[in-house]
């Protein structure tokens, strides 16, 4: 690693930097550059007493959880079990666990990376401690990150979790429950809504295949039976299509939607904090989900809060804690031919719904969207900080293909 980073360095090469090459925008590849590929380094082990695991940065959530589950522990990860976890931790890492354990980020004990300038650092709350404030948030700025100490809680193995899908016409109504129900709701459940385009999958109704669907999706992470109780008006809010909501394993959960987001797929997202659900905001959501112009595009709306907004704000680099939901535009198709217009309906739709938004960005949710929006992740105060960060670990910008935060000279 200290030799790649020395040879990109010194021949003047683009560097891309890939883990898990989950990148929406395309940031862990590159032409005529050199791509440092982590993926083949899939090293985990776990301290069941410490409850802590170190992980090397080629691995995936799925491949992660595999381990930490034979013990009865877990870390919040992606909500799809082939996201890498190098590159959604240092963007912070949201997932099924979130509200009752944080972000990914939140977790993060300590880290190894080997910094532009070649020198293999450690970071963590005692050792190069501004550092370590950067990795949690910062994305991948100030270096190749080669190992990842973690903190671990106990997680089933079983959880109460899946989906209850209705028809996309009881939309607003069920958002607007949504709206006054998830602000109670204990750490223990992280839901989300998904709008979408029913997929041919077995488990809908053929009907409805190609129909639009509102999904409510539920993780509760604690006792199975306060679990069933806490999730149970889920499954009366309309006539549902297809009911999954129940004991899941966490490890099954964590799969579960992974066949919706194939290898190949084109995608683009467009992503921001919601400041209030109110009925511009819902009726904006509709109307878009009705007008999809592709059959493989959703919306998310990931409620937030519980564990995340109780970490002090100073404690990471990470932004946004005290939004009530992120919002997810995903254009997606599996052709590259036409897919202008499906970004065309995520910024649109983008556009009219930001007065309900904060303005803020989330890294992991981002596409190239250019500086301004990289800034916002992160407001003035701590973009400063990462950029003083950044002016110590990585002055000539080596590692730029990222939410790249520039040096400042
Ligand atoms: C299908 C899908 C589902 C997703 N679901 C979620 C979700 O549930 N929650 C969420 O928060 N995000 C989610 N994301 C976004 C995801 O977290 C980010 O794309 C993340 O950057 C992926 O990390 P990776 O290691 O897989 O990707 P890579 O493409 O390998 O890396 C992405 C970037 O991270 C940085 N990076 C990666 N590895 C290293 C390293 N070892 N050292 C330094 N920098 C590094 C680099 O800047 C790189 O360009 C999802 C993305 C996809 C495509």
């Amino acid at each position: 690693m200290l030799r790649a980073v020395e040879f990109a360095r010194s021949e003047q090469l683009q560097v891309a930097v890939r883990s898990g090459a989950h990148s929406i925008p395309g940031f862990s590849t590159c032409d005529d550059g050199l791509v440092i590929d982590l993926s083949a380094l899939k090293g985990v082990n776990v301290d069941p007493d410490a409850k802590t695991a170190r992980a090397q940065p080629g691995l995936k959530w799925a491949e992660f959880d595999h381990e930490t589950q034979a013990f009865g522990l877990a870390v919040t990860g992606g909500l799809v079990s082939s996201t890498g976890l190098a590159g959604f931790t240092l963007g912070g890492g949201l997932g099924w666990l979130v509200r009752k354990h944080g972000m990914a980020c939140d977790n993060l004990l300590s880290a190894d990376l080997v910094t532009a300038d070649g020198r293999l650092v450690h970071a963590s709350a005692e050792e190069n401690s501004e550092l370590f404030w950067g990795l949690r948030g910062g994305g991948g700025n100030f270096g190749v990150v080669t190992s990842l100490e973690y903190q671990l809680h106990d997680v089933g193995p079983t959880v109460i979790g899946g989906p209850v899908f209705y028809p996309g016409e009881n939309a607003a109504e069920i958002l607007r429950f949504y709206r006054d129900w998830a602000p109670q709701l204990p750490d223990e459940l992280t839901t989300f809504i998904s709008l979408l385009t029913a997929p041919p999958a077995p488990f809908i109704p053929e009907e409805w295949h190609g129909k639009p669907l509102i999904g409510v999706i539920s993780c509760y992470a604690g006792p199975l039976e306060q679990g069933l109780r806490a999730v149970e008006p889920l499954r009366s809010l309309a006539d549902p299509v297809a009911d999954l909501l129940g004991p899941i394993p966490y490890v099954a959960l964590q799969g579960l939607v992974d066949a919706l987001y194939p290898k190949g797929t084109r995608a683009y997202m467009k992503a921001g904090y919601v400041r209030e659900l109110d009925d511009h905001a819902i009726e904006t959501l509709t109307r878009y989900h009705q007008g999809a112009t592709s059959p493989r595009s959703e919306i998310h709306l990931h409620h937030f809060g519980g564990a995340v907004a109780r970490v002090p704000e100073d404690q990471s680099a990470y932004g946004e804690r005290h939004a009530p939901y992120i919002l997810n535009m995903l254009a997606m198709d599996s052709e590259t031919e036409g897919f202008q217009r499906h970004i065309d309906w995520a910024q649109q739709l983008y556009a009219e719904i930001e007065p309900s938004l904060t303005g803020g960005s989330y890294i992991n949710f981002l596409s190239a969207e250019g500086e301004q929006r990289v800034q916002a992740a992160y407001g003035p105060e701590k973009f400063a900080r990462l950029q003083a960060l950044k002016d110590e670990y990585d002055p000539t910008n080596l590692f730029q293909l990222n939410q790249n935060i520039p040096p400042s000279k």
